[in-house]
């Protein structure tokens, strides 16, 4: 009997990203840009080992994604690492090692084509964002038959284009950015270019646009699919898990929508939630 599909965001925000993946006998991470000691610390809460880890999927180039410590663990346990193909270029740039990754062919390419790692399949799709490269979400389905499942995630985004949203739409789970909340950002003493940044179309998404398309994506999928909603990348200094929920519910209250919500946490991992 294969052991119950689950996802464990392990780190979210600007200061280093990981969600685990579990589904059968195999274990994925989306983004890698947490301390090695946390990854392996998360994995032997499974009782496995750096070498049960089969894949990282990287989302785009941004150093909180996927970082040099990623590198050392995933050349140790001989696990590969999946980007779009102009991002590997880039880390291969930018990320310290990353080389030694190529070398060892534990470097490959994601694109237009589904990748299939074990019980996991990664299909990826782009999101808008600014970092150099593309930005990539992934729909991962995990099993087979009347067990499969999926996830959708997506966590560093301005916007969320319309031809993104099918890649959502009845997925178990959606793990989703909700960045920040405007007041806070705009009274936040950032330089203007940078909240202009931040709030802009190829930024990040704030609490209200998060629930905007958590709203259209619960809405346009068959009722009762969608079960569980992820807050991701909350800004430490422009958001609060209370402001990202509170916005959500909002919008869940006059849609009588069902839906669990959690907000993941930069230093604490999170829950872990069977699907
Ligand atoms: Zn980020
Ligand atoms: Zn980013």
């Amino acid at each position: 009997m294969p052991a119950q599909a689950y996802i464990y965001p392990l780190a979210s925000g600007s200061l280093g990203n990981a969600l685990l993946v579990g589904a059968g006998g195999t274990r994925v991470l989306v983004d890698a840009g947490i301390p090695r000691r946390r990854l392996t610390a998360a994995l032997a809460e499974d009782g496995a080992g750096p070498a049960d880890l089969d894949a990282v999927f990287v989302t785009h180039t941004h150093g909180d994604h996927f970082c040099s410590a990623a590198v050392g663990f995933c050349l140790a346990a001989n696990v590969p690492v999946y980007a779009a193909a102009e991002n590997l270029d880039h880390l291969a740039r930018s990320v310290t090692g990353f080389v030694k990754l190529e070398r060892a062919g534990l470097a490959r390419p994601i694109d237009g084509e589904a990748v299939t790692v074990g019980d996991v399949t990664a299909e990826a799709f782009p999101v808008p964002h600014d970092s150099p490269g593309t930005c990539q979400g992934f729909r991962l389905t995990l099993g087979r038959g009347r067990a499969r499942r999926t996830v959708t995630v997506a966590t560093d985004l301005g916007h969320l284009p319309a031809d993104a949203v099918p890649h959502f739409l009845d997925a178990t789970a959606v793990v989703l950015e909700s960045n920040h909340d405007p007041d806070l950002l705009w009274s936040s003493g950032r330089p203007v270019d940078l909240i202009e940044r931040i709030a802009g179309p190829n930024g990040h998404l704030s609490n209200e646009a998060s629930a905007e398309a958590v709203a259209e994506i619960v809405g346009r999928s068959h009722p009762g699919r969608v079960r569980h909603i992820v807050l991701a990348h909350l800004s430490r200094d422009c958001n609060r898990p209370e402001l990202a929920l509170e916005a959500q519910g909002f919008l869940a209250r006059r849609q009588g929508r069902t839906v669990r919500i959690f907000a993941a946490g930069q230093y604490h991992a999170g829950p872990r939630i069977p699907l």
